[in-house]
């Protein structure tokens, strides 16, 4: 039974996830109000400790323009982006990665002090800022050092929201932590949970990218979409016994690599006029249907013709990491394939980041604002990431300040000693989404899929299990598998 004599720890505002939208919204939060900010695991794990590439934002108005900016997320978007969106990103994102800069960020600079921009697949002209091949590292240290800096802010890591419920006035969590489960109350709530990468046997994503938060979401009855817009990077490290594989960044095509076959011969070119600078979802189908023709899954990058000093000093990470895998990137080609990469669907929201649940924002990877249509453009991410999350922030703040506060903190969620877990779930579920759906749909795979997917969900729902991260995790897994499944099996599903 619960006991809700003992008084429940209440905040304003609780975040869910510490990647650089949800601690970008800490920061931006109105400072008299209280946070709590929670990580699955360390607060440094996660996609955006992860980000190499960098920043996409207008910040030379000479030579580039939004103009620009707007038409090429909507040609990599494949113009089924929500344009008013698009403009809130393009035109308010200078302004976030700006105020980044005066928060320590040290983004990369040519010998004159002026930022170095570099180019990525889909952009028009140079605009993208980072920090060697490591941006998003850079910004996840310097915005957590500001966070732990806050008196109003507290962190909590290694805890997972496992449940979630409405209560008058806003919110109850159950988290677990420390093999318990804390019930926490708030008025509002942002979900910033990041991707669902985790689904597939092969991702780039860090393991705490499962899905929760658009699960949690859902359960609450937010509107959730668009979970097969899945966008596979053409260019990971093709080591093909580790479930995360290394990224190989867009920037290193866009410093000059290019991408060969089996036989050591380019063929972009004969495919799109972009050459390898093509939208990610295009190079991507291009391998494949490379593969098809040669009869082999071998592909290479090769950035070789750059000068080797140059390569070691703007790659210094994807430089040691293929050197640990036997492969001197300024000598040796380097093995690619494509894999999961990223999610365009998620959590619906609006322009602020309302999702349709009241009280209930979702920012960064696990929302869908409608920015980047059918396909991300390059580095538009952590933009989306800063921008919509500070206007979540903001939003809050003022709402905070025209109402009552009306939250009657309860505890909802007691700690379940069930069944342990049985093992493999997740692999079978990697497996079938895998198969199912790899850049190109395979719509037997996803029927049969669908079907299995759907009695696994029906067991986890209806047995009690001990609660566990991987309990918590197989659900998510499970859920998000469903959602990708019943879309790619739907009528109307197209690339
Ligand atoms: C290898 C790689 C390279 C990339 N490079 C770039 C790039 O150069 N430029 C770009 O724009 N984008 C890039 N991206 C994409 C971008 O990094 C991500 O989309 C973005 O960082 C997502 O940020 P986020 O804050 O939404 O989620 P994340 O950074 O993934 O953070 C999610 C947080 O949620 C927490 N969490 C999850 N579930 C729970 C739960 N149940 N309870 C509590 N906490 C939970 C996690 O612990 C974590 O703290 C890259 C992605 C990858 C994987």
């Amino acid at each position: 039974m619960l006991n809700n004599n003992t008084t429940v720890p209440t905040y304003d505002v609780v975040i869910a996830g510490t990647g650089v939208s949800g601690l970008y919204a800490a920061l931006n939060v109105d400072p008299s109000l209280s946070i709590l900010i929670v990580s699955k695991r360390e607060l440094e794990l996660s996609n955006s400790a992860l980000a190499q590439g960098g920043i996409a934002a207008v910040l030379d108005r000479d030579k580039d323009s939004r103009e620009k900016h707007i038409r090429d997320t909507l040609i990599a978007g494949g113009y089924k982006n929500k344009l008013e969106a698009v403009e809130v990103l393009v035109d308010e994102g200078p302004r976030d990665v700006r105020r980044l800069i005066e928060l320590g960020v040290d983004f990369d600079r040519d010998s004159l002090g002026r930022l170095h921009m570099t180019l990525e697949g889909g952009h028009s002209i140079n605009r993208i800022v980072h920090h060697k091949d490591t941006t998003g590292l850079e910004v996840v240290q310097k915005l957590a050092a500001h966070v732990k800096n806050k008196n109003n802010i507290t962190v909590m890591e290694n805890a997972a929201i496992m449940k979630m419920d409405k209560i008058d006035g806003g919110f109850c969590l159950g988290i677990l932590k420390d093999g318990g489960l804390l019930n926490v109350c708030s008025r509002y709530a942002i979900l910033a949970t990041g991707g669902i990468g985790r689904v597939y046997k092969y991702t780039t994503n860090s393991k705490i990218a499962t899905g929760d938060g658009i699960v949690l979401a859902h359960r609450l009855g937010a509107k959730v979409s668009g979970l097969s817009l899945i966008q596979f990077h053409p260019t990971a490290f093709a080591a093909r016994e580790e479930r995360e594989r290394f990224l190989i960044s867009e920037s290193v095509r866009g410093e000059g690599a290019y991408l060969l076959n089996c036989r050591g011969e380019r063929f972009m070119p004969s495919y799109d006029e972009r050459g390898e600078l093509a939208p990610r979802d295009v190079v991507s189908r291009c391998i494949m249907e490379e593969s098809k023709r040669t009869g082999s899954e071998d592909f290479y990058l090769d950035i070789t013709a750059q000068d080797p000093e140059f390569v070691k000093k703007r790659f210094p990470s994807i430089y040691s990491k293929c050197l640990a895998e036997g492969i001197d990137i300024t000598k040796d080609r380097i093995p690619v394939f494509p894999c999961q990469h990223y999610l365009m669907g998620g959590i619906d929201v609006d322009t602020y980041s309302r999702t349709s649940v009241g009280r209930l924002y979702a920012v960064g990877e696990c929302s869908r604002t409608g920015v980047h249509g059918n396909n991300r453009l390059a580095s538009n991410s952590l933009l989306e990431a800063l921008v919509f999350s500070r206007r979540a922030a903001l939003d809050i703040s003022e709402r905070v300040r025209n109402e009552e506060n009306t939250l009657r903190p309860r505890a909802l969620f007691e700690m379940k000693k069930g069944k342990p877990l049985p093992t493999g779930i997740r692999s079978e579920v990697r497996s079938i989404v895998q198969s199912s759906f790899f850049v190109n749909p395979n719509f037997d795979a996803a029927k049969k899929g669908l079907a299995r997917v759907c009695e696994l969900d029906d067991m986890l729902e209806h047995t009690e299990f001990e609660y566990s991260l991987d309990l918590l995790e197989a659900k998510s897994l499970v859920k998000i598998a469903k959602l990708i499944l019943t879309e790619v099996t739907d009528e109307s599903f197209q690339l």
